[in-house]
């Protein structure tokens, strides 16, 4: 029996003129996913992506690896049959023997895209349905609260069978590749790697700085940021990280400026920092995992004061959302259990014991004065080290 795996894509179907690009890109997209894991033919049919896959043994992973693509809605294993009504009833038997136990409450949904063929949908599933009643051991129709719900959907050249409990639920969202960059200031803690997922999944591609301080926070702690944008790119495919030497522009913070306006001289650096890597590396915004709030650095007066050093827009998905629904995202995404490895963030080495909460631009101004700004910025920028991350497998 042949197997294939059937792709559904969203809202790329909505687009009007611009969806072959986006289908091309999705397809694209899935290709370079899949090409080190099986050897694959993609077809792509009535907004549905076909992914024939030689080696069998291979499908489960494969259906894996696209579920964690963006601009897919749903992924589905299904035996491929002629169409006519036998074959399908036939490939139903064998399919689904070891799903349709007996006792198992069933029902069957079918769908046809080929108006031409003889029965309907509803026809075609009460006849579809009548049969595996009747040559399987002691199915129970149930048609509200089904254990087992046979798909049947024929198309174009031929008809699938699939079981739809077993169907994987995809990403949603958009292709990387059709929205354009983005910069994410990825630290090592829950919030950024969220942040970046979020605005991926609007088809935008990720390059990744991070802020590191060494020698007070060990390789560890960059393993961990490298493990973390790895994640990530199991999404989106490579991910450019930037490591940004910060060390210097912490002391020299620490050494000239009030305790009490540490961190947001800090902050101030690193937007400014992030927005020249930014647009070294032709991209149109930053994304920080900030949420309002949530720390001293976070409340809008301080936003204020960060984020008027630069002039290009900062994405901030997760502005609007509770630590627990962050948490919630970080385990879906699963980059939650790498976050909370204990090694220390650039950060927390340097935090004041009373922040400023309610800081003004001229008052942030005005210590920052005593630091030579731009040669500390140009020193960080020239120390930058890029490093390519693969998806973790
Ligand atoms: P996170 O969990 O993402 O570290 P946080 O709640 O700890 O966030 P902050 O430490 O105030 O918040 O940082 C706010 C944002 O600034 C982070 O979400 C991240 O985008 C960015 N950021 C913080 N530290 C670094 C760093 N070392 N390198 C790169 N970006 C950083
Ligand atoms: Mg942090």
């Amino acid at each position: 029996m042949k197997e294939i795996i059937l792709v559904k894509y969203g809202e790329i179907i909505l687009k009007g003129g611009n969806r072959p690009k986006f289908e091309k890109i999705l397809i694209q997209n899935i290709s370079d996913a899949i090409k080190n894991i099986a050897t694959v033919k993609i077809t792509i049919q009535q907004a549905t992506i076909y992914v024939e896959v030689e080696e069998e043994d291979r499908i489960d992973i494969v259906c894996e690896r696209l579920s964690l693509i963006f601009g897919i809605v749903s992924v589905a294993r299904a035996a491929v049959c002629e169409k006519t009504v036998e074959d399908i009833e036939k490939v139903a038997i064998e399919y689904l023997k070891d799903d349709l136990l007996p006792g198992t409450k069933f029902k069957v949904e079918a769908k046809r895209s080929d108006k031409k063929f003889p029965l309907n949908s509803v026809e075609l599933a009460i006849e579809v349905g009548g049969f595996l009643h009747e040559e399987m051991d002691d199915l129970i129709v149930d048609v509200h609260q089904p254990e087992a719900t046979v798909q049947v959907e024929v198309r174009d050249r031929f008809a699938f069978v699939y079981l739809r409990e077993k169907r994987i639920k995809g990403q949603g969202g958009m292709p990387i590749g059709t929205g354009g960059k983005a910069t994410l200031l990825l630290s090592g803690g829950i919030d950024s790697p969220v942040a970046g997922h979020m605005i991926a999944k609007r088809g935008i591609e990720i390059d990744a700085v991070n802020f590191f301080s060494f020698p007070y926070t060990s390789d560890r702690a960059k393993e961990k940021v490298i493990e973390l944008a790895s994640i990530i790119a199991r999404y989106t495919s490579k991910i450019n990280l930037y490591i940004v030497p910060f060390t210097e522009i912490q002391l020299a913070i620490r050494d000239n400026c009030p305790e009490e306006h540490m961190t947001l001289i800090m902050r101030r650096f690193m937007m400014k920092i992030s927005e020249i890597v930014a647009k070294n590396n032709k991209s149109l915004a930053l994304i920080t995992g900030e949420s309002a709030g949530q720390v001293a650095s976070q409340t809008l007066s301080a936003l204020d004061v960060t984020n008027s050093v630069i002039d290009m827009p900062v994405l901030r998905p997760l502005i609007g959302m509770d630590k627990t629904e962050i948490i919630e995202r970080a385990h879906a995404i699963d980059t939650f259990q790498t976050s909370i490895l204990p090694y220390e963030d650039c950060c927390t080495v340097f935090t004041p014991k009373h922040p400023t909460t309610n800081p003004k631009r001229a008052m942030i101004e005005k210590s920052e004065k005593r630091l030579d700004i731009d040669a500390l910025i140009e020193k960080a920028v020239v120390g930058v080290e890029k490093i390519e991350v693969y998806p973790k497998m």
